[in-house]
């Protein structure tokens, strides 16, 4: 049986891999360790080992694992869908938000971060499934909403977060990331530098075109009952 240090290893050996192969530098890749319906015992574990970005999904399970870990240094990350109700919860318990996808609730997490706390770090979440149903935002939009959300006081804008449809074909999957990749870089002014790309079945891909963090659940704690 793989325990979650065994697991943690491996996953970060695979990541060592691609950034050879990508010839990308060795530790450009950060490992972001997705922790949603998982219990706070196995966050503890992740921790032990060395593990300190976690990211959630579901609100009130995030706040309820953080309170259980609150002697822990962990860096919380929201990768979940935003309602705008849940903003002012969000822009206290997190470090980082990768699912910012329309500039309303970037000004609400501007104006609500408390001041205490250093700048919200923000991604935007790209829409790269060419569905109008998915979250994310259009990528014609992207260059406005950047625009816009530079000039919020409390956030700093990172970079960019997408969740392409799941598919088993190596290429396929590299193709969305690439798009995506060519088109911010492109922009002249934007100034983002990461790229919130790849889960735990499309990590190399993700990484071969570009990713900076990787957001990895199964194959750090095993598959989700949902
Ligand atoms: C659940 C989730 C992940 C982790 O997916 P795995 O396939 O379990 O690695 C990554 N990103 C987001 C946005 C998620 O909701």
């Amino acid at each position: 049986m793989n325990t979650i240090k065994q697991r943690l290893t491996s996953v970060k050996s695979q990541i060592d891999n691609a950034e050879q192969l990508a010839k990308r530098d060795s530790g450009s890749v950060k490992l972001l360790a997705v922790s949603k319906t998982k219990p706070a015992t196995d966050i503890a574990s992740a921790y032990q080992a060395g593990q300190r970005h976690f990211g959630e999904s579901y609100l009130q399970e995030a706040l309820d694992k953080q309170n259980e870990l609150a002697a822990f240094n962990i860096s919380w990350h929201f990768i979940g869908h935003i309602q705008s109700n849940k903003t002012k919860v969000i822009a206290t318990y997190f470090s980082w938000v990768h699912s910012v996808d329309r500039l309303k609730i970037a000004q609400r997490l501007s104006a609500q971060r408390p001041a205490f706390l250093p700048r919200l770090n923000i991604l935007i979440q790209v829409n790269v499934s060419c569905e109008t149903t998915k979250s994310g935002v259009q990528l014609d939009k992207l260059p406005q909403l950047i625009q816009a959300i530079n000039e919020l006081p409390r956030l700093r804008l990172c970079g960019v977060m997408a969740i392409p449809q799941p598919c088993l074909d190596y290429q396929q999957q590299r193709q969305p990331y690439r798009d995506l990749y060519q088109a911010v870089t492109q922009l002249e002014s934007s100034e983002l530098t990461e790229f919130s790309f790849g889960m735990s079945a499309d990590l190399i891909a993700a990484i071969v075109e570009g990713a900076t963090i990787v957001r990895v659940g199964t194959a750090l704690f095993g598959s989700r009952v949902t």
